[in-house]
């Protein structure tokens, strides 16, 4: 009788569900179930930490559609890959998490990284259990994946023991599952959908905000279509960059804290009244704001500010819904009203206030002035990845994003350390694709290690540092014989010998005048490069209107 073993199984039940790739570092118990992937048409990329190996199977995840699978080993490597766990749950992202365990027979003897895993995962999951029968894999897999994709994505964890993946079971005692297909795209309250429209036509300063739920959901036509028949102004959240492009004259990006202040009605599409949208609250919004919300979990309805309209399901189908309704009626926002006309002003304004730093040539230069060569190199189908603290936030203002799905960044989470495996997952997903990565030194440090990754693989990505010496801001060469303060790191530390070390292409860049050439140089390559760009230790953000963080 045709005989099948664990590993084997594990790897034909994942490729069944559509896991193409595999992100992971192997070791006991798994090195086999590895091996059994590539040899069931999964693409495995080895990682140099399960952190980065979390991060790339839920970036994956995102950017294909479908979950897609982290592996790792029993005890430490699980607990490793938890920082992803956490980081997909806060995104409402899927992955799934294979973690290796010790065989059940030693259970509680103090096996070899012997650990209560499935409990440890469950809080960060949407789904979490141990496999405890090599013929039930293909049934464990398709639960896990159901769960990750279906309704708010999230992240599943799957406890593998040593004993089952070596198991051997006949073929036909194997447990058959079904292959999970699309997600349902459950449509909303058709009345809910009028209300809508009405509360919309009643609003004197309506805001439409796109958030990373829409660029999940694929819904960059309906919402196009959508904004294109209703002249409404909007912005979107920083993942939900490019479900409409940055650059659309109804793009009112450029005067977010107005927008956001001052609209009396929002269309919540897909994003969350959290710490990112200052929770909806006074004094970053009016006090009396009203809220009409999209969300494919309706819990999240209310959320910090009671929503008026509440259109709960798939944000496709509803937008979708919403355009149908729209033919019974002619509505759109009129061309010439105060609002536009304010929030017109203030983009310009915002323009101005930052045009003398963009200008500005002294060396080292300021965020500004990089972002400027930056923004004029990057192509225009470049899948961008943004981590640090100046960095990430200058880069959200200054990168035009004109795709959906192209922007990746420390998210809900505001995690750093994500930069270089989502490099990865970008640029083996998307082979045909820039990949430029703009990290501080400080988002560099966290998961540099990748390049090494990078080169092994051949993946051609750009990773540019903005190096200003510190966690936040730098203080420039620490003085011999002081305390090194706590933000502090080394300044000007050559991190583009990193790169050539490991064999790809590294350049140093001090002078503003020389980024352009050096960036050039980087793309022009045939394979991962790193531009290391010396930033003035003091360099910071515009000033704002209010403090990071503040409510
Ligand atoms: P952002 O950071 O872009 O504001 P959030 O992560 O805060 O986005 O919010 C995304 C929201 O999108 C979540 O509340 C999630 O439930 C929702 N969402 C996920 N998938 C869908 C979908 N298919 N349709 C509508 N909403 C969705
Ligand atoms: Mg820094």
């Amino acid at each position: 009788m045709e005989k099948i073993d664990g590993a084997s199984l594990m790897a034909r039940s994942l490729k069944q569900q559509g896991v193409d790739y595999m992100f992971g570092i192997v070791g006991f118990p798994v090195v086999g179930t590895a091996f059994a992937a590539q040899k069931a048409g999964i693409t495995f990329i080895g990682m140099r930490n399960e952190q980065s190996a979390s991060y790339a199977a839920q970036a994956a995840s995102y950017l294909t559609g479908r979950p897609q699978a982290c592996l790792t080993v029993s005890g430490p490597g699980v607990i490793h890959a938890f920082a992803g766990l956490a980081n997909a749950q806060q995104n409402c992202w899927p992955m799934i998490l294979i973690g290796g365990a010790s065989p059940v027979y030693q259970n509680g003897m103090g096996g070899f990284q012997e650990e209560r895993q499935v409990q440890l995962a469950a809080p960060y999951c949407k789904y979490a259990h141990a496999i405890e029968h090599t013929e039930r894999i293909p049934y464990y897999v398709e639960q896990a994946v159901r769960y990750a994709k279906f309704g708010r994505p999230g992240p599943v964890y799957l406890d593998f023991p040593d004993d089952i993946i070596r198991g051997q079971v006949d073929e036909e005692k194997v447990v058959q599952a079904a292959t999970v297909g699309e997600s349902p795209r459950t449509q909303a309250d058709p009345e809910a959908v009028e209300a809508a429209l009405s509360a919309l036509e009643s609003a004197e300063r309506p805001l439409v905000i796109v958030g990373k739920g829409m660029a999940w959901s694929q819904a960059e036509n309906e919402v196009r279509e959508f904004i294109e028949r209703t002249q409404l102004p909007f912005l979107a959240s920083p993942l939900g960059k490019g479900v409409l492009p940055d650059d659309d004259p109804l793009s009112v990006g450029a005067a977010r804290s107005t927008a956001l202040k001052e609209a009396d009605l929002i269309v919540l599409m897909g994003a969350r009244l959290n710490w990112i949208m200052h929770f909806g609250l006074p004094p970053r919004f009016r006090p009396d704001v009203r809220v009409v919300q999209i969300d494919i979990a309706p819990e999240e309805i209310g959320a910090n500010v009671p929503a008026e309209v509440a259109l709960a399901g798939d944000g496709k189908a509803i937008v979708g819904q919403l355009n149908r309704a729209l033919d019974n009626r002619q509505w759109f926002y009129p061309a010439e009203t105060a609002w536009r006309e304010q929030l017109r002003g203030k983009a310009q304004a915002n323009l101005e206030a930052v045009q003398p730093m963009i200008d500005d040539e002294s060396s080292p230069m300021n965020y500004y002035r990089a972002y400027r060569d930056i923004e004029s190199w990057l192509p225009d189908d470049t899948i961008i990845i943004g981590e640090g603290a100046n960095t990430m936030d200058i880069g959200r203002t200054r990168m035009v994003n004109r795709a959906p799905r192209h922007r990746l960044d420390a998210g809900t989470y505001g995690t750093m350390g994500i930069g270089l495996g989502f490099a990865v997952a970008a640029a083996v997903t998307n082979p045909d694709q820039p990949v430029v990565a703009v990290q501080g030194d400080s988002a560099f440090g966290f998961s540099g290690m990748e390049i090494e990754t990078m080169v092994r693989y051949k993946l051609p990505v750009k990773i540019v540092v903005l190096n200003n010496g510190g966690i936040g801001g730098g203080v420039g060469p620490i003085e011999e014989g002081k305390t090194v303060p706590p933000p502090i790191l080394t300044y000007g530390a050559r991190y583009e010998g990193m790169m050539e070390a490991l064999g790809g292409k590294g350049l140093y860049v001090e002078d503003p005048r020389d980024l352009r050439g050096a960036l050039d140089e980087a793309m022009a390559f045939d394979g991962p490069a790193l531009v290391n760009v010396l930033i003035h230790p003091r360099a910071g953000r515009k000033p704002q209107q209010f403090e990071w963080l503040t409510t």
